[in-house]
C-alpha cells in the first residue's frame, strides 16, 4: 500500500467535505492554502496540527490579515510562505485543535502561552528552512 498517498488523499477529501466561507474581504485561495499547508506539513509540529484539525480549518487570506481565528476560519495575511504567517497559522491551529473556535485573547492563560511558544518554535524553523529568509528572521524574537 501507499500510506503517504493515503494520508494526503484523506486530508484533501476531509477538507473538501467541510468547505466554509471566508468573511467579507477575505479570499479562500486554493493555491495560497496549498502553499501554507505544504509549509506547515514541512514542520513536525505543523504537520501534527494539520492532522489534528483536518477538515476543520479554513484558511482565509487578505493583505494585512490580523492572524486571528473566527468560527474555524483562520484570517491570515496574504503571504502564505512568510515564516510569520506559517507560525501564526500554527498558533491558530493549536487553538482549533483544542476545540476553540475563536481567538481567546487572554495573553496570560496557559493555553495562550503554549500557543505563543509553539508559534516561536515554528517561526524559527520556518526561517531555517527558507531558501531566502526575510531580514526579520535574523532578529531575535522576544522571550
Ligand atoms: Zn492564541
Amino acid at each position: 500500500m501507499r500510506p503517504a498517498w493515503s494520508v494526503l488523499l484523506l486530508s484533501g477529501c476531509a477538507h473538501a467535505q467541510a468547505p466554509r466561507e471566508c468573511p467579507a474581504g477575505y479570499m479562500t485561495d486554493a493555491r495560497a492554502s496549498t502553499e501554507l499547508r505544504d509549509a506547515l506539513r514541512a514542520d513536525p509540529e505543523g504537520a501534527r496540527l494539520l492532522e489534528a484539525t483536518a477538515g476543520r480549518a479554513t484558511f482565509c487570506f487578505a493583505r494585512g490579515g490580523p492572524g486571528v481565528l473566527t468560527e474555524g476560519a483562520l484570517l491570515l495575511d496574504d503571504a502564505p510562505a512568510d515564516p510569520r504567517v506559517v507560525a501564526r497559522a500554527a498558533h491558530l491551529l493549536h487553538h482549533l485543535a483544542r476545540g476553540e473556535r475563536v481567538t481567546s485573547g487572554d495573553p496570560h492563560s496557559a493555553d495562550e502561552r503554549a500557543a505563543s511558544e509553539l508559534e516561536a518554535r515554528l517561526f524559527a524553523r520556518a526561517c531555517q528552512r527558507s531558501a531566502s529568509p526575510p531580514a526579520y528572521c535574523n532578529q531575535v524574537p522576544p522571550p
